[in-house]
């Protein structure tokens, strides 16, 4: 299938064209043709398999299909996704998918003064990338109206949710139109997002790409076992490798990465935080820093990570197991996207084993056993007092 048979306008061809795409991805095959259908979706897909380009080009193209009557400029779509990284990157994706549609949009999320989203929002725009929190102030003040949306998406709602952004969605729905087409994202579907999507969709379509297991296969992935405190120094040991030009450094706290880009940058390696304490703006610079392999390593939390979309990103490494074994799929899915090479690595010490069982059960397969100059036998990777000799013996011939 090439994009040319799903009978897009013109002005979306060419611009798909430029970007570089030839044919849809998984995602996009099924779910583009049903959006045209005017259904509603409940798409299970993890970010990486180009679900943005899924729901923005169909919707680009009934925008253009059905442009109002009366020529009011009103906003006809609204998408809802749960960080201001994201929000910055799906306004990307429209701006590169819709840049020959004359298609206006403005992009508001919170933490940033919102005159400037304010004054664009003036200037007539169609369409709306919002995360919750600032959408329903702006909507509040009077300053944004989502009464006449027809295109209604809900990106990452299973991170909607992680994030207590429930209350604040259930608030945005109930200023939406009864009559309206939603597509509802998420990469996980625990019992309350299935909720969720019941309480939004009509007769929903179902779309499921890439069970998580299939997107990592494509990715190289190791793990070294290791103690807490030989962490740092297996870091700067694997960087010292300069074919890795970038790397992306996940941490569980905040704390936790500032530390790491302390010890990183007295070794001499560029590096830069990111996380929810520091302020849109050092974030932004951060990762265009990042982008321009101006930083070489970029330390980052989940959640903040969570938007971030780097070509050619090579290395993901996981300086801690996540506890939750989707956070780690969706941390390697940094890498190895759209086709493109991935390798990550995973610290993991005694206490995050129990996290390494479960991701492997997770992904349905066991992670290859990187060796390493701090993996020094037992002593280096045993359990703690309460560990059997024979737990000692199976982590050991494990590590070898
Ligand atoms: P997403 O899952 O939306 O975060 O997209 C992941 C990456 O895939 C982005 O960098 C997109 O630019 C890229 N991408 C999306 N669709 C296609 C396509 N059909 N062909 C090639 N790359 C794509």
């Amino acid at each position: 299938m090439d994009f040319k048979s799903l009978q897009l306008h013109e002005p979306i061809l060419k611009a798909l064209e430029e970007e570089g795409y030839t044919s849809p991805t998984p995602i996009q095959e099924q779910s583009i043709p049903l959006i045209l259908q005017g259904k509603d979706l409940l798409g299970c897909a993890q970010t990486g398999t180009g679900k943005t380009a899924a729901f923005t080009i169909p919707i680009l193209q009934l925008m253009l299909s059905n442009p109002p009557k009366d020529q009011r400029k009103r906003v006809r779509t609204l998408i809802v996704t749960p960080t201001r990284e994201l929000a910055i990157q799906i306004g990307e994706s429209f701006k590169a998918y819709g840049k020959y549609t004359g298609l206006k949009y403005a992009v508001v999320f919170g933490g940033v003064n919102q005159n400037s989203q304010v004054n664009a929002i003036r200037t007539g725009v169609e369409a709306i990338i919002a995360t919750p929190g600032r959408l329903l102030d702006l909507i509040n003040q009077g300053l944004l109206s989502i009464k006449e949306v027809q295109f209604f998406v809900l990106d990452e709602a299973d991170r909607m949710l992680d994030m207590g952004f429930v209350h604040d969605v259930k608030k945005i729905i109930a200023f939406l139109p009864q009559k309206r087409q939603s597509l509802f994202f998420s990469a996980t579907m625990p019992p309350e997002i299935v909720n969720l999507a019941s309480s939004i969709l009509k007769s929903p379509e179902k779309v499921t790409v890439t069970p998580v297991s299939s997107t990592v296969e494509i990715i190289q992935q190791s793990v070294f076992f290791v103690s807490k405190t030989n962490k740092n120094a297996l870091l700067i040991d694997i960087l010292k490798d300069k074919k890795i030009k970038t790397a992306l450094v996940f941490t569980r706290t905040k704390h936790g990465a500032d530390k790491i880009a302390k010890v990183l940058s007295l070794n001499n390696i560029t590096t830069e935080a990111i996380h929810g304490n520091k302020s849109q703006n050092a974030r932004q610079r951060a990762l265009s820093n990042f982008k321009s392999q101006t930083t070489r390593v970029l330390v980052a939390t989940d959640i903040a990570a969570r938007g971030i979309d780097v070509d050619e990103l090579e290395y993901v490494i996981n300086y801690d197991v996540p506890n939750i074994a989707e956070t780690y799929v969706h941390r390697i899915g940094r890498t190895g996207r759209a086709g493109a090479k991935g390798t990550a690595m995973s610290f993991c010490d005694v206490d995050e084993r129990p996290f390494l069982q479960n991701i492997e059960k997770l992904i349905a397969k066991k992670i290859p056993v990187a060796p390493h100059t701090y993996a020094q036998g037992v002593s280096d990777i045993a359990p703690k007092k309460e560990a059997t000799s024979k737990a000692r013996k199976k982590v050991f011939n494990r590590n070898k």
